[in-house]
């Protein structure tokens, strides 16, 4: 029997707190941390503190004392969660999920590594190589993530940049078949700017510092991110990355990644830098580029034609009202816009779309601006499906088996999502309209017509807009909020790169063979994008078993777990599993009902105070009952 930890560590788990309110919450939360506990459970999830030192805690016999124990054997972990999610689909052949979030720094990504390292440690007994490769493929994965998604932030020196979420494929026996990766939301303005102190993705400055002079050569690169404007403001921070330019490279092939593919992903790496260095000038009324061997340079990187990338770099082909297809120059300024919209697309298309393609993870995190607006939309999402999965179910439940049910108060967050997402009186719809309107709509007069939606007092007008999140307030600055909901890639950009000799590039552009007049229809926004994921993503989610390490909502969820019942099973299955340790139930069946029979286990126990009969399930209050059964099946 595993030993469960004494009370001078606190409470293990918030459910058994005395009262449930945020002075308790914390006092037990910082009590434990102080004994370096840094997790501890509410009910199924588990609440983590980042201790920012290596844990004693992830060594193999941590993992042994996890492997196929009950949630209530064991004092929480991570390991616990993963294992229960783990079981729980072997058990029932029912899609589960993780769901990790927090602010950032808070550990999202550590502790994703960590359960995946757990799942790959506790799969795969015999040892099957098409397993163990893919168990490869899926650890190895987060390494390429990092150096491709990853940057140095003010607030965290390895903070993922995008949001992420990993399915894996199981057999019949448990083992990882394979699996999917889709991400969110690269912030790829950190491509061409970054805040004071933060550095652009890891992967530029892993290349330029690490890449073999042979391959810097081929590439047309120096060793020194000093010398690139997209990296020279974070070449003198002192963050050594994790994981080297060789590490990355040898992570790719194990992926899967063609030589092929992985040349090009560094010849677009090559590409954004030498991008970034380049400038306009204006001789008399035309603007020129300055530096024609960086054209050519970019011209042999991308497979295409040194004139074709000077002709996309300074000029636009439009189709006029009448179908008249003409060039127009760019100003410098334009010029500039353009070439930085380019590099931003292609870090994105090229390089982190490219890498979530891997085929064999599970969170949000992030930035208040326009996308510090989308993730925060995104977390609303969450607690939405947090509220539907655990709240409404759980008293939908109670209802449907006739159990009595106390009523308890939460906010429900729907009237934020509809705020943001409702068609023609949203947020997002809002920023559309005003993206597609002819004429001169500036961020101002977009804030005007947001002052015009039905907001029920979760929002108010300043000079900027504030949402009033479930999580807390929030001040959102309006600026630049259009132009990063707009398109602003020229056609032009497009176009030459489908017609790039390079398959691996040209397959990135298909959007290159449409027509100048095509091209005038409406192009999806940044927001709708975004949008359109994310409620992808959620339904994804909600046909899945939720487990959590969470921040979420904590007080409201340790409430709805307390007022109710932590565990249930249908009458039958609670019979298969513990008729044995009854005199009425095993050897023979002597009594009516499955229900019935129940009843006699329960009773012969001594544990009718602390379940209540359903309909068709049995619900149990507390861990401890179960662990009795448990514990007595064990012992036969
Ligand atoms: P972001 O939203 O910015 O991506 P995050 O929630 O993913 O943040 P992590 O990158 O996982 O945060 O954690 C930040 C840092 O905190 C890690 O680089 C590591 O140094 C430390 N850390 C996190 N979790 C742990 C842990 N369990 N043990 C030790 N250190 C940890
Ligand atoms: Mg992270």
């Amino acid at each position: 029997m595993a030993v469960l930890e004494g009370l001078e560590f606190g409470k293990s788990d918030f459910v058994l707190l005395d009262e449930v309110n945020i002075e308790q919450f914390m006092e037990n939360l910082k009590l434990r941390f102080e004994k370096a506990r840094i997790y501890t459970f509410i009910g199924e999830g588990v609440v983590s503190v980042n201790p920012y030192k290596q844990m004693d805690i992830y060594g193999k016999e941590d993992i042994n004392a996890y492997r196929g124990r009950e949630l209530y054997e064991n004092p929480p972990h991570l390991y616990a969660v993963a294992d229960a999610a783990y079981k729980a689909m072997k058990r029932r052949s029912k899609d589960t999920c993780i769901v990790v979030s927090g602010e950032s720094g808070a550990g999202k990504t550590e502790a994703s590594k960590y359960i995946m390292q757990y799942i790959a440690a506790i799969t795969n007994p015999s040892q099957r190589a098409e397993v163990e490769s893919v168990k490869n493929v899926l650890l190895k994965s987060n390494c390429v993530l990092e150096a491709f998604g990853n940057a140095k932030t003010n607030r965290n020196d390895n903070s993922s940049r995008f949001g992420k979420y990993m399915d894996i494929n199981f057999n019949f026996n448990g083992d990882p078949t394979g699996g999917h990766i889709n991400n969110y939301l690269l912030e790829k303005s950190r491509v061409v700017q970054q805040n004071g102190g933060e550095r652009n993705f890891h992967s530029f400055y892993q290349l330029l510092r690490g890449g073999s002079d042979d391959m810097l050569k081929s590439l047309h690169l120096h060793n020194d991110p000093a010398n690139y404007v997209y990296t020279r403001d974070g070449a003198v921070t002192s963050y050594n990355d994790r994981y080297s330019h060789n590490t990355v490279l040898s992570a790719l092939n194990v992926i899967g990644f063609s030589e092929e593919e992985i040349h090009s992903i560094y010849r677009i790496l090559g590409t954004i830098l030498i991008l970034g260095n380049l400038q306009f000038e204006t001789d008399r009324e035309s603007v020129l580029v300055v530096g024609m061997e960086d054209v050519s340079h970019i011209a042999e990187l991308t497979s295409t034609e040194p004139d074709n990338v000077t002709k996309s770099l300074l000029y636009r082909t439009v189709a006029t009202g009448g179908g008249e297809v003409i060039e127009k120059g760019h100003s410098e300024k334009e010029a500039c816009f353009g070439r930085d919209a380019f590099t931003k697309v292609l870090a994105t298309l090229g390089l982190h779309d490219r890498l979530c393609h891997i085929n064999t993870c599970v969170c949000v995190s992030l930035l208040f601006s326009f996308e510090q607006f989308c993730i925060n939309y995104c977390n609303e999402k969450l607690q939405q499906l947090f509220i539907q999965l655990i709240l409404c179910q759980e008293q939908d439940e109670y209802k449907r088996e006739g159990i009595i049910w106390q009523h308890m108060d939460y906010f429900n967050n729907q009237i934020i999502v509809d705020l943001v997402e409702q068609p023609h009186k949203g947020i997002i719809s809002v920023l559309d309209e005003a993206c597609l309107s002819v004429g001169k709509v500036t961020d101002t007069v977009c804030l005007e017509s947001m002052d015009l939606l039905p907001s029920d007092k979760t929002m108010e007008f300043h000079r900027d807009f504030r949402i009033r999140h479930y999580a807390g307030d929030v001040t959102y600055s309006v600026e630049g909020f259009l132009d990063k909901n707009k398109d602003p890639l020229f056609q032009d950009f497009k176009r030459l790169m489908f017609n790039s000799s390079n398959p691996v590039m040209k397959e990135m552009w298909p959007d290159g063979q449409l027509s100048i007049t095509e091209v005038t229809k409406r192009p999806l926004t940044a927001a709708t994008l975004f949008k359109n994921s994310i409620v992808a993503l959620v339904e994804k989610l909600s046909c899945k078993e939720p487990y959590y390490v969470a921040y979420l909502g904590l007080l409201e969820n340790v409430r709805v777990r307390r007022a109710g019942f932590a565990y249930r099973q249908a009458y039958t299955r609670f019979l298969q599993r513990y008729k044995m340790t009854c005199e009425y139930t095993w050897p023979n069946h002597l009594m009516g009902t499955d229900r019935e029979a129940v009843e006699a286990i329960v009773t012969q126990h001594g544990l009718q105070d602390d379940v209540a009969y359903g309909h068709t399930k049995l619900f149990v209050r507390t861990p401890k009952s179960l662990f009795t059964l448990e514990q007595e099946r064990a012992a036969l």
